[in-house]
């Protein structure tokens, strides 16, 4: 079983608890190494990440943490950078890349804000094909590890955030699974882990886990490795369902070790 987890976020982005809460939850679970990966800084949208550029205090704090309870738990500080935040990742022990918007006529459209923002950017810009506006986020998405050089592939099929029982699109269709799959290939050769997000599950918008089941088979079968990812948002969903999924990809689930 995997025991760990590295994509949690606290109160120095969008989620609910703060970073200490987090680890004394963590090491009350008997958990022996968590990674705390707060939003990058994004200039445009300053509503759901880490408040300045520099991330300073985040980093100081989860320093703190680090050595306050070194004899309980391995701490890494962490942050998941989004596609078009342009903070430098070196000041943290890993990076999660991500994609949250797909930049369109100079406007960042988020991807998992709600079905009616994606309906409205299929109108506006994508002569209401809702393929064209998924075609635009997985071209984004397959440029991911070059833009951010995130040591982790995040959540790789968001825009289905908001398709449960294909609310929005065809997810086990032909023309959906082309696009998705073709990114899946460029990102393949960067030999990265892709995430099975369980986020979206904890938080009751989906049933099941990101990636879907499709592109899991299809990310194993060539070659890709996968990490166990809560995206939790509060201490209660840390490793959530984790034995679930491990239980169904343990072949391919890689312990995460930063560098
Ligand atoms: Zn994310
Ligand atoms: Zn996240």
């Amino acid at each position: 079983m995997i025991f760990e987890d590295f994509h949690i976020h606290s109160s120095f982005s969008d989620g609910k608890n703060t970073a200490e809460e987090i680890v004394l939850s963590a090491i009350d679970r008997g958990m022996k190494k968590i990674g705390i990966s707060d939003h990058s800084y994004t200039e445009f949208d300053k509503s759901y990440c880490i408040k300045t550029p520099c991330a300073c205090e985040y980093i100081a704090e989860i320093g703190r943490l680090k050595e306050k309870y070194r004899n309980k738990i391995e701490i890494f500080c962490g942050v998941e950078r989004d596609f078009y935040s342009d903070c430098p990742t070196d000041g943290f022990d890993y990076s999660i890349g991500s994609v949250h918007y797909i930049k369109q006529g100079g406007e960042y459209i988020p991807v998992d804000e709600s079905a009616e923002i994606l309906k409205r950017a299929s109108e506006k810009y994508f002569n209401e094909d809702i393929y064209s506006l998924i075609e635009a986020y997985f071209e984004t998405v397959s440029q991911v590890i070059e833009k951010t050089d995130a040591d982790i592939i995040g959540h790789f099929d968001l825009i289905s955030k908001f398709n449960e029982n294909n609310a929005l699109f065809c997810e086990d269709g032909e023309r959906y699974l082309t696009l998705a799959k073709r990114a899946a290939d460029r990102l393949l050769k960067y030999s990265k882990p892709f995430e099975i997000n369980t986020g979206a599950v904890s938080r009751g918008y989906r049933s099941e886990a990101y990636p879907c089941a499709a592109l899991i088979d299809y990310i194993v079968k060539n070659g890709g490795k996968l990490v166990l990812s809560s995206d939790s948002h509060s201490r209660e969903s840390v490793m959530f369902e984790f034995d679930k999924y491990y239980s169904l990809y343990k072949n391919y689930i890689i312990n995460f070790s930063p560098d």
